[in-house]
């Protein structure tokens, strides 16, 4: 035989080695945790504290002028009343009229702080679905092993779990390692503009910057992650811009007898179906790709040998994970045209016409070049302006005392579980709070099957007695390490 071939097959052998030698090292992480022990939680009395923060109907105000005020202000009073040890151990401040914020001083003055963010309000109940609800939003009914209404999973849940765990560990005289401070906000569903950022704000007068932070967001879910059977907890690392683009073309008024060739609206249906031919590049950004590195090792031997191998299969993996709107909406800035305006009678020409497209702007990318890109799409001759627009968000280390505490907090009270950062790709208050923070993360601490997220910001939110008990215990843990 020829020398190239015995070169071409030791190549190929070497290929298959490195293939096969990655897949194998791809493995599941393992993690030390001490046995911890037996906490003395009383659930039925916490579940009673949820149900009473449930019952004061905290509904998101838009219109600070309009808002109704009194459940807020019933709120703060009942948390001291709910809380009183918690209370006493803390230094409490009311911030803006109605937002918290918390500090309760630790050992170590030397150790930055840590910070933990929920908010306060809820969103309304949709009109017309009122008796859909088994028992009444606003009832906080203890009922079937749940205690019922809206804020039990978004996300009263996780601010009372922080103060149950504060309650719980100042009855036992325990002082925290360093500062622990709390911080809840009022208007996180209409923007946080506010509540966190008056928070945000605050703390960066005072010159504090955080180890860590930690607020809602994503939670350990079963049989989300198609192909892992193992619960999944998912911390966000990051989270997606967003901005509401709307492009306008101007026409000549007129009768419909002797159109132009192409008429304002006209114009807006060729632009619209640029921008969606057109959409911005999917990449195996670095956080997918910090994704991938946790997740991967849960799936079968044939993804495992492709996510291992990204460095080959790359192509290969864009091209199948795009064609689901889950898989896309993590590779690239989503495009979605959500309004269309114009025209108002058959055979009259429209003198404008319009459109909106809703984007969620993928880390790494920026309001400004998602603007050039429009402007280049639709081309001469129709006006490109931006309605509101955040920039996405930084992206989180893994590697640092923030990841690390979370994911041996989540190992210690769902030890079946596999932690995975992740984006997130609604907004939240997190990302108000960068400038005093770069370790920034998002999880709520509750077990919960892909129906149950429906139940947020839908009918029939509820929190199970197993995940009150979790949600407290998490925090514990956090609080100890
Ligand atoms: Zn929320």
């Amino acid at each position: 035989m020829p020398h190239w071939v015995y070169l071409i097959l030791a190549g190929v052998v070497v290929i298959v080695a490195v293939i096969l030698g990655r897949t194998a090292a791809f493995r599941s992480r393992r993690y030390a945790v001490e046995p911890q022990p037996g906490l003395k939680i009383d659930i039925d009395r916490a579940a009673e504290r949820l149900a009473g923060a449930v019952q004061l109907p905290t509904i998101t105000v838009s219109d600070p002028e309009k808002g109704d005020w009194g459940p807020f202000e019933k709120f703060i009073r009942y948390l001291e009343q709910a809380y009183p040890t918690a209370h006493a151990v803390m230094e409490r401040e009311i911030v803006n009229g109605y937002s918290l914020l918390y500090r309760w001083k630790g050992r170590d003055e030397s150790l930055k702080p840590a910070l933990f963010l929920a908010h306060i309000d809820v969103v309304p109940v949709e009109v017309g679905t009122e008796q859909d609800w088994l028992y009444p939003p606003f009832s906080g009914a203890l009922a079937e092993g749940f205690v019922w209404g809206r804020g039990t999973m978004d996300v009263k849940n996780q601010l009372i779990s922080a103060l149950e765990a504060v309650e719980y560990l100042a009855a036992e005289g325990f002082t925290p390692p360093r500062d622990f401070y709390l911080a809840f906000g009022h208007d996180e569903e209409t923007r946080g503009e506010e509540g966190a950022v008056k928070l945000s704000e605050l703390l960066q007068s005072r010159g504090l910057s955080f180890e860590y932070i930690l607020d809602e967001g994503g939670a350990v879910t079963v049989g989300a992650m198609p192909g892992v059977k193992r619960p999944v907890a998912l911390v966000g690392i990051a989270e997606k811009g967003y901005a509401d683009i709307r492009i306008t073309a101007q026409g000549e008024a007129g009768h419909s007898s002797m159109p132009p060739r192409h008429t304002a609206a006209g114009m807006i249906g060729r632009a619209v179906a640029a921008l969606e031919k057109r959409q911005r590049p999917a990449r195996i950004s670095p956080y997918l790709k910090k994704t991938l590195a946790y997740i991967g090792p849960e799936m079968g031997f044939g993804l495992r040998l492709i996510l291992a191998n990204l460095w080959l299969f790359g192509p290969l993996f864009k091209l199948a994970f795009q064609s689901s709107r889950a898989g896309s909406a993590l590779l690239r800035t989503t495009t979605a045209v959500t309004v269309l305006e114009g025209g108002s009678r058959p055979n009259v020409l429209p003198k404008k016409a319009g459109a909106v497209i809703n984007y969620r702007i993928a880390p790494g990318e920026t309001v400004r070049e998602l603007l050039d890109h429009v402007r280049r799409v639709v081309g001469k001759g129709i006006e490109v302006e931006t309605i509101q627009a955040t920039e996405p968000s930084r992206i989180s280390p893994v590697d640092g005392t923030g990841f690390k505490a979370i994911e041996q907090a989540v190992y210690a009270i769902f030890p079946e579980a596999v932690t995975v950062p992740y984006i997130v790709m609604g907004g939240t208050d997190a990302i108000r709070y960068e400038p005093v923070c770069d370790q920034i993360y998002r999880f709520t601490p509750m077990l919960i099957s892909k129906e149950d997220l429906e139940r947020i910001h839908g009918t029939n939110e509820r929190l199970s007695l197993e995940n009150i008990e979790r949600g407290i215990r998490f925090y514990i843990e956090l609080f100890k390490q």
